[in-house]
């Protein structure tokens, strides 16, 4: 996780005014037909298709065990030997699924550094893909120190290979899945956290390897095949709130809440609205329904975030259960909504 604009909720149409989006100014259309007029605007509910077989469940144990094994290479910043550790890692669990690499070397305020995204690509019976998205490095700033990054980085990438071995060997009835680790999301200047000042504006410097993956996809025509592209970051934490976050798609995040609430996990959701900037932002700019599944309460005022203190003891297999499975949820119902909303 990179960063955040944590606002009060009243000072949240100014904040998403910040970034600007389709959907931002429909909500300002809304908002003023609403204030004139007596009767409520109606805006259209969307119809969710019921569930004919038996949920999707997650191994909550398995996927701690991964991110223990992930954080037990110890720090991993992009460029590092022990990224290249994890990206072995990872390349491991996926030898026999269908892998693409994009690779590339990223200009950086610290010079060029290896980018390495990782893709697993799992065929479905529908035309289209969702993606779903983790980064796998840690923070860039914290690099000497012995920030794992349990949670940031560790939690999602781990619950991204349970995802493989649920996927793996069984037809989909719906769209194809692909999960993307990719790399070099978190800032390489320090991001204004720990004290630390900010020095660059975050877009121009983070989000480098799934910013490139989202030009390289809308260059060769990939991205219009794109669904929805769903992001997990910070997920692990037992203490577990996902955020109602302005800067995804509402109509996707109202499918997520459907999702958890048919699972019986609702109130681990959206007790809090802001917005939030994280690896969706490029898909979100590039008209890709995206959803961000993130708890950015890490602790009381989110005091274990890019701190030494992400460790796996702060971490339940529960919590990884609950968003894994809302995550594969969330999938089931897109594949049964049929025509989804473009945007
Ligand atoms: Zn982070």
């Amino acid at each position: 996780m990179i960063k955040i604009v944590a606002l009060p909720v009243l000072l949240l149409s100014f904040a998403v005014s910040v970034v600007s989006c389709d959907h931002d100014k429909n909500a300002g259309q809304v908002r003023a037909q609403s204030s004139a007029s007596i009767t409520p605007v109606q805006t259209p509910k969307l119809t969710f298709p019921p569930d004919i077989s038996p949920p999707p469940t997650i191994d909550g144990v398995r996927t701690m065990q991964y991110v223990k094994e992930i954080v037990a290479f110890g720090p991993r910043p992009v460029g590092s030997a022990n990224h290249k550790k994890v990206e072995d890692y990872i390349l491991a669990h996926l030898k026999n699924d269908t892998v693409e690499k994009d690779a590339f070397t990223a200009d950086t305020p610290e010079g060029k550094l290896p980018v390495h995204n990782i893709i697993a690509k799992f065929s479905g019976t529908k035309d289209g893909i969702v993606v779903i998205a983790s980064h796998y490095d840690t923070n860039y700033p914290l690099r000497n120190t012995s920030f794992v990054g349990a949670n940031d980085g560790g939690s999602s990438s781990a619950l991204l290979l349970e995802f493989a071995n649920q996927l793996r060997g069984k037809p989909r009835e719906g769209y194809s899945v692909w999960l993307v680790w990719d790399d070099a999301e978190e800032a390489i200047k320090p991001d204004g956290s720990g004290g630390l000042r900010q020095e660059m504006p975050f877009e121009n410097d983070s989000l480098y390897g799934i910013t490139h993956l989202a030009e390289k996809w809308e260059a060769d025509g990939t991205l219009k095949k794109i669904k929805a592209f769903l992001l997990a970051d910070m997920v692990g934490d037992a203490d577990l709130n996902i955020e109602r976050d302005t800067n995804s798609t509402p109509w996707l995040e109202d499918v997520v809440y459907e999702a958890a609430t048919r699972l019986g996990y609702q109130s681990h959701f959206f007790a809090r609205t802001l917005p939030v900037s994280d690896d969706h932002i490029p898909f979100v700019k590039r008209g890709v329904p995206s959803a961000d599944f993130i708890d950015f309460n890490y602790g009381y005022n989110d005091v274990f975030w890019h701190t030494t203190q992400d460790t796996v003891d702060k971490l339940s297999p529960k919590s990884l259960e609950i968003v894994g499975g809302t995550m594969l949820e969330t999938i089931r119902i897109l594949d049964k909504m049929d025509p989804l909303p473009r945007k």
